[in-house]
């Protein structure tokens, strides 16, 4: 059986030496966001001890923003390191980072459009990385953002028949993108999944929505043949919920925060 811790925290941890410095900080209420992110996606059951959620800086376009190597839950905005896209850290100053930081990286590369980034093992996704000839769809309104069919990431095809299935490079990142394409979610084969959002709080509502989605596609299998959203159906719900998310938000913030 599946469970959302396959990192080796040891093997997931890397202290590298800095790039270069910033010319320019990131802004302050991105940072403090980005630090509610983490807590927020810990609360909603999408990570755990492990997982990760990044945004692309705002004052340098091919840069991105990723705690520090930490459990989510855990990160304040003094936690955030600001990475390159060749996932060269520019001021960890000595501070560990994660591993799996070129799955941000090389997303960022190949997607101007995509602005923040939820990479996770949240537990009712990975069957779904698994199974063969059942595809990961929408089958809620709220989960029309998925679309008809979303791809599995197979790291044989980069890695070989013996990897820890990390994406712990360049290569196997660039693979991660492609196979995400120009869409919304991407599946990684026994190990997780990979969110993103042209915003930071859609990516997160997107990263909670995969994971309810799964939940209910597994369930209404469990019950029976299923009858999923239409293309047409899951592109005009996107469009639509996607108005919604700071509702969702300000409500998972105020959580998160332990206010409510
Ligand atoms: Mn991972």
């Amino acid at each position: 059986m599946c469970t959302s811790l396959f990192d080796d925290p040891a093997a997931a941890a890397e202290t590298i030496s800095d790039h270069a410095s910033p010319s320019q900080p990131a802004d302050a209420a991105l940072l403090g966001d980005l630090a509610i992110a983490n807590r927020i996606l810990f609360r909603q059951g999408v990570v755990d001890g492990f997982g990760h959620v990044s945004a692309r800086h705002d004052k340098h376009p091919d840069r991105f923003l990723l705690a520090r190597n930490m459990a989510p839950a855990l990160v304040t905005p003094s936690d955030i390191v600001t990475f390159d896209f060749d996932g060269r850290a520019l001021d960890a100053n000595g501070r560990a980072v994660y591993l799996e930081r070129f799955i941000h990286a090389e997303i960022y590369r190949a997607r101007p459009d995509v602005m923040a980034v939820v990479h996770s093992h949240s537990v009712a996704v990975v069957p779904f990385s698994i199974l063969k000839g059942v595809p990961f769809r929408a089958v809620c309104h709220m989960g029309g953002f998925i679309g008809i069919c979303a791809p599995i990431f197979e790291i044989r095809d980069i890695a070989g028949e013996s990897s820890d299935l990390l994406i712990r490079n360049s290569a196997l990142g660039a693979g991660v993108a492609k196979s995400l394409g120009a869409g919304n979610v991407v599946l990684m084969r026994g190990h997780g999944s990979t969110v993103v959002g042209d915003r930071l709080k859609q990516a997160v509502f997107r990263a909670v929505y995969t994971e309810n989605n799964a939940r209910l596609q597994a369930e209404a299998m469990r019950l029976g043949p299923i009858e999923p959203l239409t293309e047409g159906e899951a592109e005009t719900t996107a469009r639509v919920i996607d108005t919604q998310v700071d509702r969702a938000w300000d409500l998972w913030k105020m959580q998160a925060e332990g206010q409510i």
